[in-house]
This record gives C-alpha cells, sequence and structure tokens, in this order.
C-alpha cells in the first residue's frame, strides 16, 4: 500500500491520503485537514443519521466554501469568463499570446 496525494479542492494544497483529511458529505470534495476543519466549524458536520453519513462519516462537513459558490474555481471561473466573451478557448489564447508578446516588446511582430 503506497500513499497517494491529493490536492485540496479549496486552498489546492497538497495532501497525503494517508494524513489528516475529510470530505464535504454535500458535494463530495476532498479536503485538506485545514479547510476540512474550517468547513465544520463554519457549516457544522453531517451528523448521525444523514443519508451521506455512511459514505463521507457523520463528522464530515455538510457543506463548502466550494458547493455555496463561495469558493471561485479559477479554471471554471475562466471557461465561465472565456464562454461570456463568444470565442472560443483557442481564439482566446490566441488573442492573449499576441497580448503577451506585444508586452514584451513584439517578438511577434
Ligand atoms: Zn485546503
Ligand atoms: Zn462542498
Amino acid at each position: 500500500m503506497g500513499v497517494d496525494y491529493y490536492n485540496c479542492g479549496i486552498c489546492d494544497e497538497i495532501f497525503a491520503d494517508c494524513g489528516y483529511n475529510g470530505f464535504c458529505g454535500n458535494c463530495e470534495t476532498w479536503l485538506c485537514g485545514h479547510c476540512y476543519d474550517a468547513m465544520r466549524e463554519k457549516n457544522g458536520e453531517l451528523g448521525e443519521g444523514h443519508e451521506k453519513a455512511g459514505d463521507y462519516g457523520e463528522d464530515a462537513a455538510s457543506c463548502c466554501d466550494l458547493c455555496t459558490g463561495e469558493h471561485i474555481d479559477p479554471n471554471a471561473f475562466l471557461k465561465f469568463v472565456i464562454e461570456k466573451t463568444g470565442k472560443s478557448e483557442e481564439e482566446s489564447e490566441t488573442e492573449y499570446r499576441q497580448q503577451v508578446r506585444s508586452k514584451n516588446g513584439g517578438i511577434d511582430a
């Protein structure tokens, strides 16, 4: 049995699965120990008898900043913004590269 490492869904910190960590019982995001504690303190725990307590434990957080929308996933947000521009991700990337290049003295100009 090896140790696996995961990224916390909120702070993106890397933690080992054998260390202290926990789940959000609502959106099922795996959280590092720090965020797990913070979310339980803020939003409470699932509690005994909750339908998901069997899967995630009765002390899993009842919800977290991800499912309340408080925490914004930068990648998901970027996709959202790109969609609003009506351009494809590739088009936006190309434009961005051009902008970076021109800022850096116009390598491509
Ligand atoms: Zn975290
Ligand atoms: Zn959540």
